[in-house]
């Protein structure tokens, strides 16, 4: 029976995640549920899963929560310090990290310090900690599984599912469906609204991810990621724009085979290859019926169209500190975005003016990379402020 943690509970991977576990009751059980503001969402999860610790986000909402579970032996926390304690309960062995964005960070480093089993949908907190989060991972003999279905597709490709041998492994291809613009007129993305960017075709998602979807800032963060989690250089790692997202990923090697991993676009199928590692168990998601897919397509991502391709690459190559100010620019570029302050290319506009902004340094310490994360939100704060005048 494996204790879990689930950091997110009430988003879209939270959700999918708690739906895979209630198929298996005897494998599972939710010790702690973290969730921002949406109290009466969290709160049935509480009433169904009946966890030890359940977490939101300030002293004021887990009043709320807790007048919402008046006989229940739930404990509720709030703020930074509840995410750890959730993470570090004694009877939590595996930790579901499915934050959105780099509030994520600390607690997945956490976990991954006390040697859990991190499932890891949060891409932010490796995009923004590299090195340092999986230099903490090998020294504390965590699992760091991931969840995002491009890179769990690569992991179930790989050699004995773990590291990729550089003698092996040629490239790794990151898939990609193109988002709601792939065919639009680019001279029109001026107009896009967030509701027409959170469409996504083939996946429903958070909102923010959905943004980085459409403008392929979501891939430029699944490469970054996908050259931590299997130490491949950038150079080696191929986006291929596949739009039915039925292929999630693909290993080419040397011997001329390319490995790849199918299956229906539903998150369940990674989340429980996570939770039932190394067994597989059943999650739900409909059998994919390849007749009636009847053709895959692919094609070249054209970075005009999609320019977030171009400065992910180049934070890539720089590593140190560019990662992070990249993401932490794209973090507060979307919510303004979101809440209609900036257009839609200017999300990309004002990353790139970041980053040309900020120099990249190494990456030496986690104290060093949150600071430069919060400056690089204040710079794309006050950039926007510029724009707006
Ligand atoms: P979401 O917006 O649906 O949910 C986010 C969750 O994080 C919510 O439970 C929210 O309460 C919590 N949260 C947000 N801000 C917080 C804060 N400041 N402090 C504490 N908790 C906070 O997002 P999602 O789509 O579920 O995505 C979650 C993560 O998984 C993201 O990093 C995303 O990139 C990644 N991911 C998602 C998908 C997907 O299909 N949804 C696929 C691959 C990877
Ligand atoms: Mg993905």
């Amino acid at each position: 029976m494996r204790g879990l943690c689930i950091l997110g509970s009430t988003g879209s991977i939270g959700e999918n995640t708690l739906d895979v576990v209630a198929r298996h009751p005897y494998l599972f059980r939710v010790k702690t549920l973290t969730a921002n503001t949406q109290i009466d969402k969290l709160a049935k999860q509480c009433i169904q899963f009946q966890p030890e610790i359940a977490v939101v986000g300030n002293a004021e909402l887990a009043q709320k929560l807790k007048s919402l579970l008046p006989n229940s032996s739930t404990q509720v926390l709030f703020g930074p310090e509840g995410l750890i304690e959730a993470v570090m309960h004694h009877q939590v062995d595996t930790v579901m990290s499915a934050i959105v964005g780099a509030a994520g960070l600390l607690p997945t480093i956490e976990a991954a310090r006390a040697g859990k089993r991190i499932l890891l949908a949060n891409k932010e907190a490796l995009v923004i900690s590299g090195q340092i989060l999986m230099d903490v991972v090998a020294q504390s003999g965590a699992e760091l599984l991931p969840i995002d279905s491009e890179h769990n597709a690569i992991y179930q490709c790989l050699p004995h599912n773990n590291q990729s041998n550089p003698l092996e492994v040629e490239e790794l291809l990151l898939t990609a469906s193109g988002g709601p613009f792939l065919h639009r007129p680019i001279d029109t993305l001026i107009n896009v609204t967030p509701e027409e960017a959170c469409a996504h075709p083939n996946w429903v998602m958070g909102r923010k991810i959905s943004v980085d979807s459409s403008t392929m800032m979501n891939k430029g963060l699944e490469l970054i990621e996908a050259m931590w989690l299997f130490q491949m250089p950038q150079e080696k790692i191929q986006i291929v724009i596949h739009p039915q997202s039925v292929i999630h990923s693909l290993v080419r090697y040397v011997d001329g085979s390319l490995l790849a991993q199918l299956g229906e676009p539903d998150m369940r199928t990674p989340i429980a290859f996570g939770l039932g590692w190394p067994q597989r168990i059943t999650s739900g998601v409909k059998p994919l019926d390849m007749m009636q897919i009847g053709q895959l397509n692919f094609m070249p991502a054209d970075v005009k169209r999609f320019p977030a391709i171009l400065l992910a690459r180049e934070a890539a190559r720089l590593k140190g500190t560019a990662p992070a100010i990249m993401n932490a620019a794209n973090e507060v570029a979307v919510e303004s975005f979101l809440n209609r302050q900036i257009t839609y290319p200017q999300i990309v506009q004002i990353i790139t003016q970041v980053l040309e902004n900020i120099p990249s340094e190494p990456a030496t310490t986690l104290d060093l990379v949150l600071s430069i994360d919060q400056l690089a939100r204040e710079k794309t704060k006050q950039f926007i402020r510029e724009r707006q005048q």
